[in-house]
């Protein structure tokens, strides 16, 4: 069982700020390149699910984009392979060009277009996920499953060189069914049951996605954003409202219901805490009384008293 890889939430966020930055704002370059970054890293991703899907166990579940937490110490682990055997971490790189891993400096350094690059040790990475996931494990009284960590390079053109003359954790995509059979056939079936189930439930209880204020990240002045309600249907802003109902001047879009795609905005780049006021600042709208009427369709807590109210959706 695998479980639908979801879109990373800085993917979304970069996505959505996008949307509302001007053509000719300074920053847009390199948040494009930013999110064209993130976007290939999520295709690589999306590729290990690929071959994750072609192995034919029912025996195992996997679980993506995990973020734990143990004793204050956060770690994340793109893709975890449960099985009752042994739990395998899966760290995915997306990187181009030559790659060479120095062991003995616990370095990697990328060869690209004649450059060189130094980048942070996976291999020192996939070791601390792997002794926080197994103190995480005795914390929440889990049997100590063995842990074994691969490093996953989605581009399958990128080049693989080592110093090392040990066999390395590190693969290239391609290889992930073949590293299951081995890994099968290692750990010999377990005569006690161990509690799959529970495990993948627990990680997804404590699971704890990081969201970080991405105006403050890439310094952005929110009154640079551009505001109104967004044509669901070509991204235009801002729509008209023509009565009860609201029409795109670029691609002639007509609906009521366009406001899903614009509060998915806000959220995403301010957060899911908004006032009346907030509300019709950010779609441009007059009448408090349209405000009250989206707030009540999208709302799921309101904290505070009349004119001091906060929503959260
Ligand atoms: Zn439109």
């Amino acid at each position: 069982m695998t479980k639908k890889r979801e879109a990373p939430y800085k993917l979304l966020q970069l996505e959505a700020l996008l949307k509302r930055l001007p053509a000719n704002h300074p920053k847009r370059p390199f948040l494009e390149q930013e999110y064209h970054k993130r976007l290939a890293g999520y295709r690589g991703e999306q590729e290990i699910d690929f071959y994750l899907n072609y192995v034919s166990d029912h025996h195992i579940t996997c679980l993506n984009n995990i973020r734990l937490n143990y004793d204050s110490q956060y770690f994340q682990i793109d893709t975890l392979v449960i099985s009752p055997q042994y739990l395998l971490i899966l760290e995915i790189k997306n990187i181009t060009g030559t790659i060479y891993f120095d062991e003995q400096f616990g370095q990697l350094i990328r060869i690209y277009e004649g450059k060189q690059e130094g980048m942070r040790d996976p291999i020192f990475q996939v070791q601390r996920q792997k002794n926080l996931l197994l103190k995480w494990l005795k914390k929440n009284h889990f049997p100590l499953w063995p842990i074994e960590a691969f490093i996953v390079i989605s581009n399958p053109s990128t080049i693989i060189k080592t110093s090392n003359t040990q066999p390395l954790h590190i693969v290239h995509v391609t290889k992930i069914p073949e590293i299951i059979h081995h890994l099968n056939k290692k750990y010999p079936p377990v005569k006690t049951l161990t509690p799959v189930a529970e495990l993948a439930d627990k990680i997804a209880e404590m699971n704890q996605p990081l969201v970080t204020d991405i105006l403050d990240e890439y310094a952005i002045d929110p009154g640079h954003l551009i505001k109104g309600v967004r044509c669901p249907n070509c991204d235009f802003i801002p729509m008209k409202k023509i009565w009860k109902k609201w029409q795109c001047t670029k691609c002639h879009f007509i609906s009521q219901h366009v406001y899903e795609t614009s509060l998915d905005d806000y959220k995403l780049i301010f957060g899911n805490k908004i006032t009346n006021r907030g509300l019709r600042d950010f779609l441009k709208i007059r009448s408090r009384s349209t405000a009250w009427y989206i707030l009540q369709k999208f709302v799921t807590e309101k904290k505070g008293t009349n004119r001091k109210m906060d929503y959260f959706f």
